[in-house]
């Protein structure tokens, strides 16, 4: 028997399937990534191919263990963390799926959704699930199956159906069949399960018309899912940590006390706060989920999302050609002191929250004869914080709990100037780690606490490593000057687009 060395996290994203060969201390050792392709057959439909994300998962996975110059025997176990509300339906015999994935953005629900909120159902599911009726979540995604794939009705009743989102399809497939089950978190955007029982919830199904029999197993985040069929890796290794990409994040950034932040800069923004042992509802709507669960402990988070974020800066490269690569906007932006007054309100789809506004577009204040692209450049990389802290704000009023740093990955987290601007509009640390794989990670020290390959998660903070620090440089004087003088522009852009 070969000594175990390894953890090996399973990233299965919206474009891509990566797989990361981790020592149990959190460094990354080999990375593999696989692009699948993305169908679009209607207008706001978007699908995958259940066994593309299947096949390309594996091949990563063999891939990374290969490069890390591994086998399965090194392993400790697997972690998991995948788009959330991807909806997969499958045969449970041959493990065939009946129609293609139905994916998190997919808007063919929404008038199924708006019927829901016309019934006066909002509050209802909210205070079960933590979500407000939206065509995001797997619960309706699932019913439109049911509804509209000839025979799958009869199917699912007769037992022999499985519904899972993207982890859950993967664990099917990783243990040969032999185990239908979902994680917590993952459970919780289903828009199915109740976060306050930890448990399916019977009004619920039976509101939406889904067969308790599809539905999976529901499991701690940490412990033992199943063992890999041989056939897979060789040598079977124990699926042993699942989380949905946000709460892996949120774990992998060692947000373990109640209060701690974290904020995921990528095309769009996420922010998860940990709120202990209890769900806090929002009043200005945020959702309520389940970051995890570990033995026998549940632990929840408020989270918010800033739509355009990175986005921005994409605009400014290929809409404008104002940067040539969204790195050099950092340079750009710190060739002058300020924006020298210029407000710019990234409003392209409408604002989320607290602003809840769908018809708002996006604007630029502030403007002179002596406004250059950096100052507009600048402008662009504050809305980002700006954005940032106004949910910042909300988390902090609707939990009544003190948010004392920030900690911070995605691919716009390398632009120190935007942390600087950060931790200033804040005033609030800002902290960057040394990997920024963190949702990859926390998948890995996930299964790693399953396994026994890390003993408590004491253990995880002890050994994070930090990259940069970033602390507010301004006063708070100035701090809700300029926060003020962003709130203006965003009413002033909302009333243009009355
Ligand atoms: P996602 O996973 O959402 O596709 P990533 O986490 O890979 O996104 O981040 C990519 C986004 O970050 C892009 O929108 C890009 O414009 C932005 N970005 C990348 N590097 C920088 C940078 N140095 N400064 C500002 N924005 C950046």
């Amino acid at each position: 028997m070969k000594e175990k060395k390894y953890l090996l996290a399973l990233d299965q994203g919206t474009t891509s399937s990566r797989a990361i060969v981790f020592t149990t201390d959190g460094r990354p050792v080999a990375t593999s990534q696989k692009e699948f392709r993305q169908y679009f057959p209607h207008e706001g439909w978007v699908e995958h191919d259940a066994l593309e994300i299947r096949d390309t998962q594996f091949e990563v996975a063999r891939e990374a263990l290969a490069a890390a110059g591994s086998d399965a025997g090194e392993i400790y176990g697997i972690g998991i963390t995948n788009q959330r509300e991807t909806t997969v339906v499958w045969d449970r015999k041959t493990g065939v799926p009946i129609c293609p994935a139905i994916v998190w953005q997919c808007r063919r629900t929404a008038e199924y959704c708006d019927y829901l909120r016309s019934e006066g159902l909002t509050e209802f599911i909210r205070r079960k699930t933590g979500l407000i009726p939206d065509p995001y979540f797997s619960g309706t995604k699932l019913r439109w199956i049911l509804e509209n794939v000839p025979g799958a009705r009869a199917r699912a009743e007769a037992g022999e159906l499985c519904f899972g989102t993207v982890d859950c399809w993967l664990i099917y497939c990783l243990t040969g069949g032999r185990t239908h089950a979902t994680d917590v978190s993952n459970a919780s955007r289903t828009m199915l399960y109740n976060i306050n029982t930890m448990d399916w919830d019977g009004e619920l199904l039976e509101l939406l018309g889904i067969p308790e029999s599809i539905l999976p197993k529901v499991m701690p985040s940490s412990g033992l899912f199943g063992m890999t069929d041989p056939a897979v890796f060789g040598e079977t290794i124990p699926v042993a940590g699942v989380a949905g990409d946000q709460q892996a994040a949120l774990f992998g950034q060692c947000c373990y006390e109640r209060g701690s932040v974290k904020n995921t800069y990528g095309t769009g923004g996420f922010l998860l706060m940990n709120t202990g042992d209890r769900p806090v509802l929002s009043k200005n709507g945020l959702l309520s989920t389940v970051a995890w669960q570990i033995g026998g402990k549940t632990t929840y988070a408020l989270e918010g999302s800033v739509f355009i974020c990175g986005a921005a800066i994409q605009w400014l490269r290929d809409g404008l050609g104002l940067v040539g690569y969204a790195g050099e906007s950092e340079k750009i932006a710190s060739s002058v002191e300020n924006t020298g007054g210029v407000y710019f309100v990234p409003a392209f789809v409408g604002l989320g929250a607290p602003y809840w506004n769908p018809h708002v577009r996006g604007a630029a204040f502030g403007i002179t004869r002596g406004t250059t692209r950096a100052h507009l450049v600048r402008a662009v990389l504050e809305s980002m914080a700006f954005q940032t802290a106004d949910l910042i704000g909300v988390m902090q009023s609707d939990s009544g709990t003190f948010i004392p740093s920030l900690a911070v990955d995605g691919g716009a987290s390398a632009n120190d100037l935007l942390l600087r601007m950060q931790a200033d509009l804040l005033g609030k640390k800002i902290i960057r780690p040394g990997c920024v794989e963190t949702t990859a990670m926390g998948a890995a020290f996930l299964a790693g606490l399953a396994t026994g390959a890390i003993s408590s998660a004491a253990d995880i903070v002890r050994e994070r490593h930090i990259a940069a620090e970033f602390s507010p440089q301004i006063s708070p004087a100035e701090r809700q000057d300029r926060l003020d003088s962003w709130h203006r522009a965003v009413k002033a852009a909302a009333v243009f687009s009355e």
